[in-house]
């Protein structure tokens, strides 16, 4: 059983007033300086007011829309604050933050070998887990993460906590567990396909049974997680295939061409295959459900497949460069009309916080923007909103609960605060001594401003609130 699972109160709205930035497509989010959103019970949005008139009753207002007095609890946003989606996070190896910032200078099959392989070997023993596992979530969650697809390692037992430390502490996620039979190190590699596949069914059905969100649905989720084709037989690739076949709802998660001599070592590996995408595709493993890192080296052809298919990219630019494994072509993969949303892929991401993969998504649609022959526009404010929040919720298929504000959807939020208070020296935030006299209305402007410089110089010192399902479970404020 697991406990301490927080819940809202019961019976009890929570209704919030202040400034919303909220994404609608991946070129337009509405800017909305004074905006009444009412959270039910369950933490799901009941009503969205865009634009409440200023000098409006609270109180008739929310009586009109059927809140009772007495049923609410009110947080009225302060000057330098605002709500926006939870960020969300489509590729984490949970078990690599202990290895966070080291190697870089290797490039991805080294530094598996030499840095990540030792560091996930140690989750063999369930009491290293069971210490750092809760740590890890919570820095995660810290970082304005509301939903993280995560990896764990090739343990069940390791990977059966993992899923209950973040069902405990609220968080929406991904959980899975690496297949990996095959060109591995001898001392973590799984003994054969069968106890991959049988380790994984354990999985799936030890997170099908952890208690559901206070919206009667799950809050985490299993994924099948084959590491890449390189890590798997085909044996074990052909018993997923029946396994996924027979599972369509269950979600899947790969890597899928990162680095150049990745990509050349699988066609090695499956001569019959001609692309990447390919082999995949040969194991049924390409569907709507399907969230595929990287994708750097895609070619036209792997595109169309892959948006053919439905499956998703997560783009994982901070990873990217770290392991100076090259540049996506983003605007590519959406012009085929592959859904593509953000991740942090730690540890080759050196960092845990989708802010700081906002930025290096930003430079590299910057790089790319300039390269011969590939072009194509750098990415505003806009787009870098949508990857990071409802471009990642489409590919979790998780649009119509998570991604936005609207109603019926779950509120999975941030509330953001870019006042100079927040301590965070690079952003230069709402101070009232210099910014918007008392009483002033707030410019949409000034508040896309605010957007952009937490984007840019934010961190998780201007997250005073990480909010999944109505319920808080972090942030500076949590507490208060
Ligand atoms: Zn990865």
């Amino acid at each position: 059983m697991v406990a301490n699972v927080p819940t809202v109160a019961p019976g009890k709205y929570t209704v919030y007033l202040g400034p919303v930035i909220n994404p609608t497509t991946s070129t337009h989010f509405d800017i909305l300086p004074n905006c009444l959103v009412v959270v039910d019970p369950k933490g799901n949005i009941e009503r969205l007011i865009e634009n409440l008139p200023h000098g409006s009753e609270l109180q008739n207002v929310l009586g009109q829309i059927g809140v009772p007095d007495g049923r609410y609890s009110l947080v009225v946003l302060e000057h330098g604050e605002f709500l926006m989606p939870g960020l969300i996070d489509t590729h984490i190896h949970a078990c690599q933050l202990p290895n966070l910032g080291l190697g870089g200078d290797h490039e991805l099959l080294d530094w598996l070998e030499k840095y990540t392989y030792p560091t996930e070997r140690r989750f063999s023993e369930i009491d290293y887990a069971a210490r750092i596992y809760p740590e890890i979530v919570e820095r995660i969650i810290n970082s304005g993460t509301t939903t993280s697809c995560y990896y764990g390692t090739l343990h069940l037992e390791a990977t059966k906590l993992l899923a209950d430390i973040v069902r405990s502490k609220g968080q929406r996620a991904f959980v899975g567990k690496c297949n990996m039979d095959r060109n591995c190190p001898s001392y973590y590699i799984e003994p054969s396909a069968h106890v991959s596949l049988e380790t994984t069914k354990l999985l799936v059905a030890h997170i099908q049974n952890l208690p559901q969100s206070s919206a009667g649905e799950p809050l985490v989720h299993p994924v099948i997680t084959p590491r890449f084709a390189i890590s798997c037989t085909e044996q074990l690739l052909t018993d997923l295939k029946k396994y996924v076949e027979t599972n369509p709802h269950i979600a899947i998660q790969t890597h899928i061409s990162e680095n150049q001599q990745e990509v050349k070592k699988t066609l090695e590996l499956f001569p019959d295959c001609t692309s990447y995408a390919g082999v995949y595709d040969k194991y049924k493993l390409l569907r709507s459900n399907t969230i595929l890192a990287h994708g750097v080296y895609l070619t036209d052809e792997e595109m169309k497949l892959i948006a053919q298919r439905g499956a998703g990219v997560s783009h994982c630019p901070a990873s990217n460069f770290y392991l100076g494994s090259g540049m996506a072509r983003v605007r590519k993969l959406l012009d085929h009309g592959v859904k593509v949303g953000l991740g942090t892929d730690v540890s080759g991401g050196n960092s845990p916080s989708v802010l700081y993969a906002i930025q290096m998504a930003s430079n590299t649609s910057k790089m790319v923007a300039i390269l011969p022959n590939e072009g194509g526009k750098k990415f505003d404010v806009a787009m870098l909103l949508y990857l990071a929040t409802l471009g990642g919720a489409e590919v979790c298929c998780l649009q119509d609960r998570i991604g936005s504000f609207k109603e019926g959807k779950a509120f999975d939020a941030l509330l953001v605060n870019v006042r100079d208070d927040s301590g965070n020296p690079a952003v230069w935030g709402y101070n009232p001594n210099r910014d918007l006299a008392e009483g002033d209305c707030l410019k949409k402007e000034v508040l896309k401003e605010w957007l952009e410089r937490f984007f840019f110089c934010g961190d998780d010192r201007n997250i005073r609130q990480v909010i999944v399902q109505g319920s808080v479970i972090g942030g500076q404020g949590r507490q208060g």
